[in-house]
Protein backbone atom coordinates (compact mmCIF):
# COMPACT_ATOMS: atom_id res chain seq x y z
CA UNK A 1 0.00 0.00 0.00
CA UNK A 2 1.39 3.78 -0.74
CA UNK A 3 1.57 5.93 1.88
CA UNK A 4 -0.79 8.71 1.90
CA UNK A 5 1.49 11.89 -0.12
CA UNK A 6 2.71 14.24 2.76
CA UNK A 7 0.47 17.77 3.23
CA UNK A 8 1.81 20.77 2.11
CA UNK A 9 1.23 24.40 2.10
CA UNK A 10 -0.02 25.96 -1.09
CA UNK A 11 3.11 27.82 -2.51
CA UNK A 12 2.74 31.72 -1.70
CA UNK A 13 0.72 30.64 1.52
CA UNK A 14 1.61 31.63 4.73
CA UNK A 15 1.20 30.36 8.63
CA UNK A 16 2.09 32.87 11.74
CA UNK A 17 3.16 31.72 14.53
CA UNK A 18 4.31 34.04 17.69
CA UNK A 19 6.13 37.47 16.76
CA UNK A 20 5.12 37.48 12.90
CA UNK A 21 1.41 36.59 14.32
CA UNK A 22 1.81 39.42 16.87
CA UNK A 23 3.23 41.90 13.60
CA UNK A 24 -0.07 41.07 11.76
CA UNK A 25 -2.34 41.66 14.32
CA UNK A 26 -0.39 44.65 15.65
CA UNK A 27 -0.74 46.34 12.41
CA UNK A 28 -4.27 45.10 12.41
CA UNK A 29 -5.31 46.89 15.66
CA UNK A 30 -3.86 50.30 14.89
CA UNK A 31 -6.12 50.33 11.48
CA UNK A 32 -8.66 49.24 13.75
CA UNK A 33 -8.35 51.53 16.26
CA UNK A 34 -7.67 54.58 13.66
CA UNK A 35 -10.58 53.88 11.69
CA UNK A 36 -12.80 55.12 14.72
CA UNK A 37 -11.37 57.99 15.40
CA UNK A 38 -12.24 59.25 11.67
CA UNK A 39 -16.00 57.56 11.90
CA UNK A 40 -14.79 54.73 8.90
CA UNK A 41 -17.75 51.90 9.23
CA UNK A 42 -16.42 48.24 9.14
CA UNK A 43 -17.84 46.46 6.40
CA UNK A 44 -17.32 42.63 5.15
CA UNK A 45 -17.50 41.56 1.30
CA UNK A 46 -16.83 38.14 -0.23
CA UNK A 47 -12.98 37.05 -0.72
CA UNK A 48 -14.23 36.07 -4.24
CA UNK A 49 -16.38 37.96 -7.43
CA UNK A 50 -16.86 36.79 -10.78
CA UNK A 51 -14.07 37.81 -13.03
CA UNK A 52 -15.82 40.41 -14.36
CA UNK A 53 -15.73 42.44 -11.34
CA UNK A 54 -12.15 42.78 -11.57
CA UNK A 55 -11.37 42.93 -14.96
CA UNK A 56 -13.79 45.90 -15.76
CA UNK A 57 -12.50 47.95 -13.18
CA UNK A 58 -8.74 47.34 -12.76
CA UNK A 59 -8.47 47.14 -16.42
CA UNK A 60 -7.17 44.66 -19.04
CA UNK A 61 -3.58 46.35 -19.39
CA UNK A 62 -2.80 46.47 -15.52
CA UNK A 63 -0.41 43.81 -14.04
CA UNK A 64 -2.48 42.24 -12.17
CA UNK A 65 -5.51 41.79 -14.61
CA UNK A 66 -3.31 40.43 -17.30
CA UNK A 67 -1.14 38.45 -14.93
CA UNK A 68 -1.89 37.97 -11.18
CA UNK A 69 -5.18 37.30 -11.19
CA UNK A 70 -6.01 34.12 -9.54
CA UNK A 71 -8.69 32.69 -11.58
CA UNK A 72 -10.84 29.20 -12.32
CA UNK A 73 -13.70 27.80 -13.27
CA UNK A 74 -16.72 27.61 -10.65
CA UNK A 75 -19.18 24.99 -11.32
CA UNK A 76 -22.41 27.26 -11.39
CA UNK A 77 -20.65 30.89 -11.74
CA UNK A 78 -18.56 30.54 -14.79
CA UNK A 79 -15.62 32.31 -13.85
CA UNK A 80 -14.49 33.32 -10.96
CA UNK A 81 -11.20 35.49 -9.05
CA UNK A 82 -10.08 35.48 -5.21
CA UNK A 83 -10.04 39.29 -4.80
CA UNK A 84 -6.61 40.70 -5.75
CA UNK A 85 -7.52 44.29 -4.00
CA UNK A 86 -10.98 45.41 -2.74
CA UNK A 87 -11.90 48.60 -3.85
CA UNK A 88 -13.56 46.33 -7.01
CA UNK A 89 -15.56 44.11 -5.04
CA UNK A 90 -16.77 46.84 -2.00
CA UNK A 91 -17.61 49.28 -5.53
CA UNK A 92 -19.69 46.09 -6.72
CA UNK A 93 -21.25 45.55 -3.51
CA UNK A 94 -22.35 49.67 -3.44
CA UNK A 95 -24.37 48.67 -6.75
CA UNK A 96 -25.88 44.91 -5.86
CA UNK A 97 -26.40 45.37 -1.94
CA UNK A 98 -28.02 48.77 -2.05
CA UNK A 99 -25.13 50.69 -0.26
CA UNK A 100 -25.86 53.80 -2.31
CA UNK A 101 -28.45 54.94 0.18
CA UNK A 102 -26.15 55.13 2.54
CA UNK A 103 -24.04 57.52 0.92
CA UNK A 104 -21.30 59.27 1.16
CA UNK A 105 -19.83 56.39 3.09
CA UNK A 106 -16.59 56.13 4.65
CA UNK A 107 -15.87 52.31 4.47
CA UNK A 108 -12.97 49.67 6.22
CA UNK A 109 -12.11 46.65 6.00
CA UNK A 110 -9.13 44.17 5.94
CA UNK A 111 -8.60 40.69 5.15
CA UNK A 112 -6.40 38.53 2.77
CA UNK A 113 -5.96 39.20 -1.09
CA UNK A 114 -4.73 36.93 -4.06
CA UNK A 115 -2.44 37.51 -6.69
CA UNK A 116 -0.81 35.08 -8.72
CA UNK A 117 2.65 35.96 -9.02
CA UNK A 118 6.09 34.92 -8.08
CA UNK A 119 6.51 34.25 -4.27
CA UNK A 120 9.76 36.32 -2.56
CA UNK A 121 10.47 38.14 0.56
CA UNK A 122 7.38 40.42 1.27
CA UNK A 123 6.42 39.17 -2.20
CA UNK A 124 3.00 36.38 -1.34
CA UNK A 125 0.09 34.61 -3.35
CA UNK A 126 -1.84 34.94 -0.45
CA UNK A 127 -1.06 38.28 1.16
CA UNK A 128 -3.82 40.64 3.49
CA UNK A 129 -4.59 43.86 3.46
CA UNK A 130 -6.07 47.07 4.91
CA UNK A 131 -8.29 49.15 3.14
CA UNK A 132 -10.41 52.57 3.66
CA UNK A 133 -12.87 53.81 1.07
CA UNK A 134 -14.98 56.92 0.70
CA UNK A 135 -17.65 56.41 -1.57
CA UNK A 136 -19.89 58.99 -3.41
CA UNK A 137 -17.93 62.36 -2.16
CA UNK A 138 -17.15 64.55 -4.52
CA UNK A 139 -15.07 67.15 -1.89
CA UNK A 140 -11.55 67.38 -1.69
CA UNK A 141 -11.70 67.84 1.97
CA UNK A 142 -12.44 63.93 1.75
CA UNK A 143 -9.39 63.34 0.10
CA UNK A 144 -7.86 65.34 2.99
CA UNK A 145 -9.22 62.54 5.50
CA UNK A 146 -8.86 59.55 3.63
CA UNK A 147 -4.59 60.90 3.54
CA UNK A 148 -5.24 62.14 7.09
CA UNK A 149 -6.29 58.75 8.50
CA UNK A 150 -3.36 56.94 6.22
CA UNK A 151 -0.82 59.18 7.86
CA UNK A 152 -2.00 58.95 11.55
CA UNK A 153 -2.30 55.10 11.05
CA UNK A 154 1.23 54.83 10.03
CA UNK A 155 2.62 57.05 12.59
CA UNK A 156 0.64 55.25 15.14
CA UNK A 157 2.37 52.00 13.68
CA UNK A 158 5.66 54.40 14.57
CA UNK A 159 7.14 53.73 11.14
CA UNK A 160 9.33 56.37 10.35
CA UNK A 161 11.33 57.45 7.25
CA UNK A 162 8.25 57.55 5.50
CA UNK A 163 7.41 60.64 2.99
CA UNK A 164 3.35 60.94 1.23
CA UNK A 165 3.98 61.67 -2.41
CA UNK A 166 1.18 63.43 -3.43
CA UNK A 167 -0.35 63.91 -7.40
CA UNK A 168 -3.34 65.25 -9.67
CA UNK A 169 -4.14 63.15 -12.47
CA UNK A 170 -6.85 65.92 -13.42
CA UNK A 171 -9.95 65.94 -14.41
CA UNK A 172 -11.25 63.52 -17.78
CA UNK A 173 -10.08 66.43 -20.26
CA UNK A 174 -6.81 67.02 -18.89
CA UNK A 175 -5.95 63.52 -18.21
CA UNK A 176 -7.12 62.42 -22.26
CA UNK A 177 -4.94 65.52 -23.13
CA UNK A 178 -2.03 64.41 -21.42
CA UNK A 179 -2.55 60.87 -22.29
CA UNK A 180 -2.23 61.77 -26.20
CA UNK A 181 1.01 63.98 -25.24
CA UNK A 182 2.36 61.30 -23.52
CA UNK A 183 1.51 58.43 -26.44
CA UNK A 184 3.42 61.28 -28.68
CA UNK A 185 6.20 62.03 -27.18
CA UNK A 186 6.53 57.88 -26.27
CA UNK A 187 6.41 56.89 -29.60
CA UNK A 188 9.31 58.98 -31.08
CA UNK A 189 11.02 56.78 -28.55
CA UNK A 190 9.33 53.86 -29.14
CA UNK A 191 12.58 51.69 -30.36
CA UNK A 192 14.71 52.32 -27.12
CA UNK A 193 11.42 51.67 -24.65
CA UNK A 194 11.30 48.91 -23.00
CA UNK A 195 9.35 45.54 -24.00
CA UNK A 196 6.65 46.04 -21.22
CA UNK A 197 6.68 49.79 -21.90
CA UNK A 198 6.17 49.59 -25.73
CA UNK A 199 3.40 47.25 -24.97
CA UNK A 200 1.99 49.87 -22.86
CA UNK A 201 2.52 52.53 -25.08
CA UNK A 202 -1.65 52.76 -26.60
CA UNK A 203 -3.19 50.99 -24.03
CA UNK A 204 -1.76 52.67 -20.44
CA UNK A 205 1.07 55.10 -21.49
CA UNK A 206 0.38 56.53 -17.91
CA UNK A 207 2.44 53.70 -16.71
CA UNK A 208 5.98 54.41 -18.76
CA UNK A 209 6.20 57.23 -16.07
CA UNK A 210 5.78 54.44 -13.26
CA UNK A 211 8.38 51.79 -15.47
CA UNK A 212 11.83 50.97 -13.01
CA UNK A 213 13.22 49.65 -16.20
CA UNK A 214 16.53 51.97 -16.83
CA UNK A 215 15.63 51.87 -20.52
CA UNK A 216 12.47 53.44 -19.83
CA UNK A 217 13.26 55.78 -16.59
CA UNK A 218 16.01 57.74 -18.95
CA UNK A 219 12.89 59.21 -21.23
CA UNK A 220 10.40 60.02 -18.27
CA UNK A 221 12.43 62.59 -16.83
CA UNK A 222 11.42 65.11 -19.87
CA UNK A 223 7.72 63.64 -20.52
CA UNK A 224 5.37 66.23 -21.24
CA UNK A 225 3.76 67.22 -17.99
CA UNK A 226 0.37 67.32 -17.04
CA UNK A 227 -1.67 70.81 -17.97
CA UNK A 228 -4.26 71.08 -15.66
CA UNK A 229 -7.97 72.85 -15.90
CA UNK A 230 -8.90 75.47 -14.32
CA UNK A 231 -11.29 73.12 -12.10
CA UNK A 232 -8.64 70.65 -11.45
CA UNK A 233 -6.07 73.08 -10.01
CA UNK A 234 -8.89 74.32 -7.87
CA UNK A 235 -9.71 70.68 -6.21
CA UNK A 236 -5.92 69.71 -6.33
CA UNK A 237 -5.41 73.13 -4.00
CA UNK A 238 -8.28 72.28 -1.95
CA UNK A 239 -6.46 69.21 -1.21
CA UNK A 240 -3.13 70.35 -0.52
CA UNK A 241 -4.25 73.42 1.58
CA UNK A 242 -6.54 70.52 4.06
CA UNK A 243 -3.19 68.92 4.07
CA UNK A 244 -1.65 71.72 5.15
CA UNK A 245 -4.11 72.70 7.85
CA UNK A 246 -3.80 69.05 9.09
CA UNK A 247 0.19 69.33 9.84
CA UNK A 248 0.06 66.36 6.90
CA UNK A 249 3.87 66.99 5.08
CA UNK A 250 3.81 66.00 1.37
CA UNK A 251 5.97 65.73 -1.59
CA UNK A 252 4.76 66.90 -4.96
CA UNK A 253 5.81 63.91 -7.39
CA UNK A 254 4.24 64.68 -10.96
CA UNK A 255 4.81 61.14 -12.15
CA UNK A 256 3.33 59.42 -9.61
CA UNK A 257 0.39 57.72 -11.64
CA UNK A 258 -2.65 55.18 -11.29
CA UNK A 259 -2.74 53.23 -14.39
CA UNK A 260 -6.52 53.26 -14.65
CA UNK A 261 -8.71 55.50 -16.72
CA UNK A 262 -10.98 55.65 -13.68
CA UNK A 263 -8.90 57.43 -11.47
CA UNK A 264 -9.00 60.93 -11.33
CA UNK A 265 -7.45 64.17 -9.59
CA UNK A 266 -5.54 63.04 -6.59
CA UNK A 267 -2.71 60.07 -6.32
CA UNK A 268 -0.85 59.53 -3.77
CA UNK A 269 1.34 57.18 -2.00
CA UNK A 270 3.05 56.73 1.09
CA UNK A 271 6.88 55.49 0.59
CA UNK A 272 9.88 54.29 2.48
CA UNK A 273 13.42 54.10 1.92
CA UNK A 274 13.42 50.96 4.68
CA UNK A 275 12.12 48.26 2.25
CA UNK A 276 14.63 48.53 -0.69
CA UNK A 277 12.22 47.39 -3.73
CA UNK A 278 8.89 46.93 -2.31
CA UNK A 279 8.80 50.89 -1.13
CA UNK A 280 5.36 52.09 -1.13
CA UNK A 281 3.22 50.92 2.05
CA UNK A 282 0.21 52.51 1.31
CA UNK A 283 -1.52 54.17 -1.65
CA UNK A 284 -4.27 55.32 -3.04
CA UNK A 285 -6.31 57.95 -5.25
CA UNK A 286 -9.37 59.25 -6.49
CA UNK A 287 -11.68 56.94 -8.77
CA UNK A 288 -14.64 59.03 -9.63
CA UNK A 289 -14.66 56.71 -12.81
CA UNK A 290 -14.52 53.21 -11.49
CA UNK A 291 -18.33 52.77 -10.38
CA UNK A 292 -19.37 54.02 -13.49
CA UNK A 293 -17.73 51.68 -14.97
CA UNK A 294 -19.36 48.79 -13.33
CA UNK A 295 -22.63 49.92 -14.40
CA UNK A 296 -23.64 52.65 -11.60
CA UNK A 297 -24.24 56.39 -12.08
CA UNK A 298 -21.66 58.26 -11.60
CA UNK A 299 -20.37 57.91 -8.44
CA UNK A 300 -16.73 60.10 -6.72
CA UNK A 301 -14.74 58.09 -4.83
CA UNK A 302 -11.63 58.30 -3.08
CA UNK A 303 -9.31 54.93 -0.97
CA UNK A 304 -6.31 53.30 -0.50
CA UNK A 305 -4.87 50.10 0.29
CA UNK A 306 -1.72 49.25 2.30
CA UNK A 307 -0.45 45.34 2.65
CA UNK A 308 -0.14 44.20 6.12
CA UNK A 309 3.00 42.12 5.46
CA UNK A 310 4.77 45.12 4.72
CA UNK A 311 3.46 47.38 7.16
CA UNK A 312 4.20 44.06 9.90
CA UNK A 313 8.21 44.47 8.55
CA UNK A 314 8.52 47.70 9.83
CA UNK A 315 6.95 47.74 12.85
CA UNK A 316 9.21 47.33 15.90
CA UNK A 317 8.62 43.77 17.73
CA UNK A 318 5.01 44.37 19.55
CA UNK A 319 5.01 43.37 22.77
CA UNK A 320 3.25 39.58 23.49
CA UNK A 321 0.12 39.17 25.23
CA UNK A 322 0.79 39.52 28.92
CA UNK A 323 -1.10 37.86 31.66
CA UNK A 324 -2.27 39.19 34.34
CA UNK A 325 -2.37 35.92 37.28
CA UNK A 326 -0.32 32.14 37.10
CA UNK A 327 -2.05 29.78 39.04
CA UNK A 328 0.18 27.45 40.43
CA UNK A 329 -1.41 24.23 42.11
CA UNK A 330 0.40 21.73 43.78
CA UNK A 331 -1.64 18.02 43.91
CA UNK A 332 -5.03 17.53 42.72
CA UNK A 333 -7.04 18.75 44.80
CA UNK A 334 -4.90 21.94 44.57
CA UNK A 335 -5.90 21.55 40.77
CA UNK A 336 -9.58 21.19 41.42
CA UNK A 337 -9.29 24.32 43.33
CA UNK A 338 -7.27 25.99 40.88
CA UNK A 339 -9.73 25.42 38.19
CA UNK A 340 -12.44 27.26 40.03
CA UNK A 341 -10.23 30.46 40.54
CA UNK A 342 -9.39 30.74 36.87
CA UNK A 343 -12.95 30.48 35.58
CA UNK A 344 -13.49 33.02 38.25
CA UNK A 345 -11.09 35.10 37.68
CA UNK A 346 -11.36 35.23 33.68
CA UNK A 347 -14.62 36.04 33.81
CA UNK A 348 -13.11 38.85 35.94
CA UNK A 349 -11.81 39.57 32.81
CA UNK A 350 -8.30 38.73 34.23
CA UNK A 351 -5.62 36.62 31.80
CA UNK A 352 -4.98 33.88 33.67
CA UNK A 353 -3.19 30.79 33.09
CA UNK A 354 -2.98 27.52 35.17
CA UNK A 355 0.77 26.14 35.26
CA UNK A 356 -0.50 22.44 36.35
CA UNK A 357 3.03 20.18 36.12
CA UNK A 358 6.78 20.86 36.93
CA UNK A 359 9.19 21.56 40.00
CA UNK A 360 7.88 25.32 41.82
CA UNK A 361 10.71 27.12 41.08
CA UNK A 362 10.26 26.45 37.33
CA UNK A 363 6.46 27.19 37.23
CA UNK A 364 7.61 30.79 38.85
CA UNK A 365 10.10 30.96 36.29
CA UNK A 366 6.84 30.50 33.58
CA UNK A 367 5.19 33.18 35.36
CA UNK A 368 7.62 35.62 35.12
CA UNK A 369 8.27 35.10 31.41
CA UNK A 370 4.56 34.98 31.14
CA UNK A 371 4.28 39.18 32.40
CA UNK A 372 2.11 37.27 35.36
CA UNK A 373 1.50 39.94 38.01
CA UNK A 374 0.90 37.91 40.86
CA UNK A 375 1.31 33.94 41.51
CA UNK A 376 -1.75 32.50 42.45
CA UNK A 377 -0.47 29.41 45.08
CA UNK A 378 -1.95 26.33 46.35
CA UNK A 379 -0.88 23.46 48.31
CA UNK A 380 -2.24 21.06 50.73
CA UNK A 381 -2.26 23.37 53.48
CA UNK A 382 -4.14 25.90 51.42
CA UNK A 383 -6.72 23.57 50.17
CA UNK A 384 -7.42 22.50 53.76
CA UNK A 385 -7.70 25.99 55.31
CA UNK A 386 -9.74 27.19 51.77
CA UNK A 387 -7.06 29.69 50.70
CA UNK A 388 -4.45 30.72 48.68
CA UNK A 389 -0.95 32.17 48.83
CA UNK A 390 -1.09 35.22 47.02
CA UNK A 391 2.29 36.89 45.76
CA UNK A 392 2.79 40.30 43.90
CA UNK A 393 5.90 38.82 41.41
CA UNK A 394 6.97 42.83 41.65
CA UNK A 395 7.51 43.34 45.00
CA UNK A 396 7.31 39.84 46.15
CA UNK A 397 5.30 40.54 48.91
CA UNK A 398 3.07 37.18 49.62
CA UNK A 399 -0.09 36.80 51.89
CA UNK A 400 -3.01 34.58 52.48
CA UNK A 401 -6.39 35.15 50.82
CA UNK A 402 -10.04 33.50 50.20
CA UNK A 403 -10.97 32.29 46.52
CA UNK A 404 -13.37 35.35 46.65
CA UNK A 405 -10.81 37.62 47.87
CA UNK A 406 -8.34 38.00 44.84
CA UNK A 407 -10.21 40.54 42.32
CA UNK A 408 -9.35 43.96 44.39
CA UNK A 409 -5.45 42.84 44.95
CA UNK A 410 -5.11 41.99 41.27
CA UNK A 411 -6.92 44.95 40.30
CA UNK A 412 -4.61 46.88 42.51
CA UNK A 413 -1.69 45.13 40.39
CA UNK A 414 -3.52 46.06 37.32
CA UNK A 415 -3.51 49.38 37.93
CA UNK A 416 0.02 49.85 38.78
CA UNK A 417 0.89 48.32 35.40
CA UNK A 418 -0.94 50.69 33.73
CA UNK A 419 0.54 53.91 35.40
CA UNK A 420 4.03 52.20 34.92
CA UNK A 421 3.17 51.94 30.99
CA UNK A 422 1.67 55.47 30.72
CA UNK A 423 5.03 56.82 32.34
CA UNK A 424 6.96 54.90 29.89
CA UNK A 425 5.56 56.14 26.75
CA UNK A 426 5.00 60.16 28.22
P1 LIG B 1 4.13 46.15 -6.25
O1 LIG B 1 4.62 47.28 -7.09
O2 LIG B 1 4.99 45.87 -5.03
O3 LIG B 1 3.81 44.91 -7.02
P2 LIG B 1 1.40 46.90 -6.42
O4 LIG B 1 1.48 48.18 -7.16
O5 LIG B 1 1.06 45.68 -7.16
O6 LIG B 1 2.77 46.65 -5.60
P3 LIG B 1 -0.99 47.64 -5.06
O7 LIG B 1 -1.82 47.01 -6.10
O8 LIG B 1 -0.94 49.11 -4.97
O9 LIG B 1 0.49 47.07 -5.15
O10 LIG B 1 -1.39 47.01 -3.63
C1 LIG B 1 -1.30 47.75 -2.42
C2 LIG B 1 -0.33 47.11 -1.42
O11 LIG B 1 -0.55 45.71 -1.31
C3 LIG B 1 1.13 47.20 -1.83
O12 LIG B 1 1.70 48.42 -1.48
C4 LIG B 1 1.75 46.07 -1.02
O13 LIG B 1 2.00 46.47 0.31
C5 LIG B 1 0.65 45.05 -1.01
N1 LIG B 1 0.91 43.98 -1.98
C6 LIG B 1 0.59 43.96 -3.29
N2 LIG B 1 0.93 42.77 -3.83
C7 LIG B 1 1.45 42.00 -2.82
C8 LIG B 1 1.96 40.67 -2.72
N3 LIG B 1 1.98 39.84 -3.76
N4 LIG B 1 2.39 40.24 -1.50
C9 LIG B 1 2.38 41.04 -0.43
N5 LIG B 1 1.89 42.30 -0.45
C10 LIG B 1 1.44 42.78 -1.63
MG1 LIG C 1 2.20 44.21 -8.03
Amino acid sequence: MSKAAKIRSIKGTQSLYGEEADRFHAVVEAFDRVRRLYGFKRIEVPVIEQTAVFARTMGETTDVVSKEMWSFESRSEGSVTLRPEFTAGIARAYLSEGWQMHAPMKVAVHGPAFRYERPQKGRYRQFHQLDAEIIGSPDPLADVELLAFGAQLLDELGIGGVTLKLNTLGDPESREQWRAALVDYFSSHRAELSEDSRERLEKNPLRILDSKDPRDKAFVADAPKMQLSGEAEDFFGRVRAGLDASGIAYELDPHLVRGLDYYRHTAFEFVTDRLGAQGTVLAGGRYDGLIEALGGSHTPAVGWAAGIERLGMLIDTPVPDAIDAAIIPMGEAAMAMATGIAADLRRAHFATEILGSGKMKKRMARADEAGALAAIIIGDEEVEKGEVQFKALGSGEQRALGPRELVGPLMELVGERIERDLGGVS
